[in-house]
């Protein structure tokens, strides 16, 4: 499993492999350290007095924050996504300048059908409400379900209201 992340203490992101093997991720910029926590994983499941061993552990909460609200999401960077139609609606423009009707629409269609098989040709990856920690691989995406936006708003809300009190000038003496 891959975590993609940025670190608490520089900013950078952060990319680790392989994280259910390892006791700690390093930022590659400042060295800072994160434990990676022993119940971050689940190996197995009980049925019974047995106990089922997966074929990889499951990630059962973010290892950065460490929130246990992630969601589903496409592994598809919202840029490229982004770009595609940009430059789809370029191109449609100029094509439009030269009264090429045909081409016109053409190339909208092919830019929004670009979209859609990119879209669904990506894999699934798990995303943190609260820090924004990307997992993907085996066992990332098995226990989580999808976007929720009630969720998402409690966390944005959260964050928002920690920053206000962290950036509140000190009171000024008159
Ligand atoms: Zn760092
Ligand atoms: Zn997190």
């Amino acid at each position: 499993m891959r975590v993609t992340y940025a670190c608490p203490a520089c900013q950078a992101t952060v990319m680790c492999d392989a994280i259910e093997t390892l006791a700690v991720l390093e930022c590659s910029a400042c060295r800072t350290t994160l434990s990676i926590p022993a119940d971050a994983f689940s190996r197995g499941t009980t049925a019974g007095a047995a106990v089922v061993l997966d074929s990889y552990p499951r990630l059962r909460r973010c290892v950065i924050c460490p929130s246990t609200e992630l969601f589903i999401r496409k592994d598809f960077p919202q840029r490229v996504g982004v770009g595609i139609v940009v430059a789809g609606l370029a191109a449609s423009c100029v094509a439009w300048a030269f009264r090429e009707l045909f081409l016109t629409f053409g190339i909208l269609f092919a830019t929004a059908m670009l979209d859609v098989v990119l879209y669904l040709f990506m894999p699934n990856c798990l995303s943190c409400y609260r820090c924004q920690a990307r997992y993907s691989g085996d066992g990332a995406t098995d226990t989580f379900g999808g976007f929720d936006l009630e969720t998402h708003e409690k966390h944005r809300q959260q964050v928002a209201r920690t920053k206000q009190l962290s950036t509140r000038p000190p009171e000024s003496l008159p």
